[in-house]
């Protein structure tokens, strides 16, 4: 089934999402709160989207209807170029923003179905393989929103949080029933937490391997128990809208601490139980999700590369800074980066890897070029602040300064540009700000640097991880010399 974005309304409006707190109040109606209303319209737009681009829209095998090309199970090289052809529309729409959109965990519902049998099956049987398969054939019949939580919150990252005072501050199990299992804890970061229906809770149980950790599942977030506290919204300031910010507007995400409060997962909704020495084989080697989040991320990021190109060019060009040797080459800078994960991602394709069960994109590639914008996307940012200096700061406040007469005099005269009228330059140093300096742009600049994990950790897992068997290819040519180089004669 494909939904329309008033079923996904009417579903929330039905009490279909998590206990929701903000500031200190219980959210009755998140539909019409001014913190959650924006990214609840872009969800929304989000299903339309299917309605409105065929591409999105294709019958899928696996369930034997037409479902979200984001359910979509690649089984060669063509299908995987179409599943990645339509996230990048997907992606083109939010122009690189609102990471947490559904397609993105409806990517890893889908994966864990490929692998269904050769490794949920085969490490934990037949129960939980069937639960991986249902859950699958659920997420797709009724379209359902997704969100996540992973990892434990900030409490003393110098010991394992089965060390801390309080062992449930990470999510654990507290006891096992006929029904299911109780947990209880929290996970740091949520984003979509509160306007989600459904729940992947998969915690980073390689930082700490006790078995009371080793639980992953999904439950829907009306679950009993289920809280998200919500942080501060970054819609617009009253008395301003979308002129003045015209991202946050659109691409607000909200993020929240999910509290599990002694939930009940019923046996049914669990797909990873107790045996924590099998993470490597979901995150690195069968299951590889690694490879597979971090390639959907270099879609969002591509896109977002294209607008941030966009944007920077049409910016120089308007005020006449183009021609200067030191802007382009920060211009070139921007666009080196879009053309490297445009080629990324045609290459993950290529050399992707063709398994009896789904084809996945090459996951050295993939890895290597999401850790890689971890870094070339604050630069971008601070390229942007470079290339503009004061101008960026967004002046006049907002649209009514056009609309004073004694005024708007002034406005139209000081603020326009060589190659814009003041109204079309205010409006296109207003995005600019709104990437670079508000609150919202700030946030998506550390969900950037972050959203994956610490940089440092995932620069070093290049070499610690992703190439530890292969970096023995590339020592071989340096010993190949070292072996043909004459030794001394003793
Ligand atoms: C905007 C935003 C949205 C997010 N949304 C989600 C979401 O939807 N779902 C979700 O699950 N998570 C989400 N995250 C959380 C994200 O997964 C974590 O921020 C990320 O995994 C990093 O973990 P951390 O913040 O605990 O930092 P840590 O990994 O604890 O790192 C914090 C600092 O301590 C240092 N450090 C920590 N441990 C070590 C160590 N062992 N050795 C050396 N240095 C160390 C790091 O270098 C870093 O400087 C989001 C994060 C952001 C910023």
């Amino acid at each position: 089934m494909i939904r329309r974005g008033s079923d996904y309304i009417k579903s929330l409006k039905e009490g279909n999402h998590g206990e929701v707190y903000y500031n200190g109040e219980k959210v009755e109606d998140l539909t019409e709160h001014p913190a959650f209303k924006i990214p609840i319209k872009t969800v929304a737009d989000y299903y339309d989207l299917h309605w409105k681009d065929p591409a999105l829209r294709v019958y899928n095998p696996d369930v034997g209807e037409e479902t979200s090309i984001s359910y979509f199970r690649p089984r060669n090289k063509h299908d995987l170029r179409k599943l990645r052809e339509g996230l990048v529309r997907i992606y083109d729409f939010y122009h690189g923003y609102f990471g947490r959109s559904p397609d993105y965990l409806n990517v890893w519902t889908m994966v864990f179905f490929a692998h269904a049998e050769d490794y949920f099956g085969k490490v934990f049987g037949n129960k939980i393989m069937e639960n991986v398969i249902n859950i699958y054939k659920e997420a797709t019949k009724k379209d359902l929103f997704y969100t996540h939580a992973i990892v434990a919150p900030m409490y003393d990252r110098s010991k394992p949080p089965s060390q801390w005072e309080d062992p449930y501050i990470q999510v654990g199990i507290v006891k096992e029933t006929p029904e299911g299992v109780v947990v209880r804890g929290a996970a740091m970061l949520s984003t979509a937490g509160p306007y989600a229906e459904m729940l992947w809770y998969l915690p980073n149980i390689r930082r700490d391997t006790d078995p009371r950790y080793a639980i992953f599942f999904s439950i829907p977030t009306n679950t009993k128990g289920v809280k998200f506290l919500a942080r501060r919204g970054f819609h617009p300031k009253d008395g301003f809208s979308e002129f003045e910010y015209p991202l946050s507007s659109r691409f607000e995400e909200s993020d929240a601490i999910l509290v599990l409060d002694d939930v009940l997962v019923p046996w049914d909704r669990i797909i990873f139980f107790k045996k924590p020495e099998e993470i490597e084989g979901f995150m690195w080697h069968t299951v590889q999700l690694r490879t597979w989040f971090n390639w959907h991320f270099v879609i969002q990021h591509y896109a977002r590369m294209k607008f941030y190109a966009g944007l920077a060019i049409a910016a120089a060009e308007a005020v006449g800074i183009n021609n200067f040797i030191n802007v382009q080459e920060k211009l070139g800078e921007i666009l080196i980066y879009l053309a490297l994960n445009e080629a990324a991602l045609i290459a993950a394709e290529e050399a992707g890897e063709e398994l009896p069960n789904i084809y996945r994109p090459n996951p050295y590639i993939s890895i290597a070029a999401s850790a890689f914008n971890m870094r070339a996307l604050p630069r971008v940012h601070e390229l942007l602040r470079l290339l503009y200096g004061g101008s960026s700061i967004p002046v006049p406040a907002g649209i009514k300064d056009f609309e004073n007469p004694e005024e708007a005099k002034y406005v139209e005269k000081y603020l326009s540009s060589k190659g814009l009228s003041a109204l079309d330059r205010v409006k296109l140093f207003n995005i600019l700000w709104d990437v670079i300096g508000s609150e919202s742009g700030l946030r998506y600049e550390q969900y950037d640097r972050f959203s994956r994990g610490d940089p440092t950790i995932r620069w070093a897992n290049m070499y610690t991880e992703v190439y530890k068997e292969k970096k023995y290819e590339y020592i071989k040519l340096v010993k190949e010399i070292m072996d043909q180089m004459p030794n001394p004669k003793r």
